[in-house]
């Protein structure tokens, strides 16, 4: 499985933000998740922890609320459809936009913020779109609903800052590291919307998403409205490293059943 550990530490990291003791080690939690997906014997998966407080008052103070952990696994085909990850997918710019600063904190993944994500899916999928792209408060470029954007200019990639209201994606995280190693520059900074138009290729990443490029946003076409070539090749690194087709160079793998080999160096 790609990068468990990292995935387990944001998940603390929110409920810090948000004051919630885990009565659980990351790596009891860790274990916990790889329990779940051997004992439902699954081969292909996604999960989903989730941490809640439960019962207690109903006011809004959870302080003195237990802490209750789901964990949630089950298969799930390509989230933006069988043939995005090739094909690329539509998009429009989303009329919500992300939270402002000091609202609601975008670094922590927390349910709350899938409220705003909801409203930017269905507005796009109403209209006819595979997924939305909203602005952050100030009208620059954040994110998808559920994957953060990457785009391509003359060769270099680009992507909008932790400043930009993003979900720091352990996905992006994954793509700028790989795009670095084939050389690219890969800059994170605030980004106009005018980008979405003028850029040579444009991609989201995310776990449910994986690397799937953008063909056109509100129906300016990107590029030659094909995958690119850039796009191909880091899409082709992301998929041979968590298909375990190369030697795990930055310990990213966690094997979950016993006889499951990571190749390592
Ligand atoms: N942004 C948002 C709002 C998301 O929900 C997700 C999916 N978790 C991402 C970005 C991508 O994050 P990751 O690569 O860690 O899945």
């Amino acid at each position: 499985m790609f990068r468990l550990g990292e995935h387990v530490k944001r998940l603390f990291d929110s409920c810090k933000i948000y004051r919630r003791e885990i009565p659980f080690s990351t790596q009891d939690f860790q274990e916990a998740i790889l329990e779940t997906i051997r004992v439902n014997q699954l081969e292909h998966c996604y999960i989903r922890p989730l941490i809640l407080c439960g019962t207690g008052s109903l006011g809004l103070n959870p302080l003195e609320a237990p802490t209750e952990c789901f964990i949630l696994v089950w298969e799930w085909g390509r989230y933006l459809g069988e043939e995005s990850v090739e094909q690329g997918v539509d998009v429009c710019v989303s009329s919500w936009n992300r939270a402002a600063p000091n609202t609601f904190p975008s670094m922590a993944k927390v349910g709350g913020n899938y409220i705003n994500s909801i409203l930017i899916k269905m507005e796009a999928v109403t209209s006819g779109f595979a997924e939305g792209v909203a602005l952050d408060g100030q009208g620059l470029i954040s994110e998808g609903s559920g994957e953060n954007i990457f785009l391509v200019h003359n060769e270099k990639l680009y992507t909008p800052s932790l400043g930009n209201a993003i979900l720091p994606g352990i996905t992006r995280d994954s793509v700028i590291t790989l795009a670095k190693e084939r050389g690219y520059e890969v800059l994170e900074q605030s980004l106009p919307r005018e980008m979405l138009y003028l850029a040579d290729e444009i991609f989201l990443a995310g776990t449910a998403a994986e690397v799937s490029p953008i063909r056109s946003v509100d129906h300016i076409v990107v590029g030659d409205g094909k995958r690119g070539p850039i796009t191909t090749q880091i899409q082709q690194d992301f998929f041979d490293y968590i298909e375990g087709k190369v030697e795990d160079r930055h310990s990213w793998m966690t094997p979950v059943y016993k006889e499951q080999r990571v190749q390592s160096s």
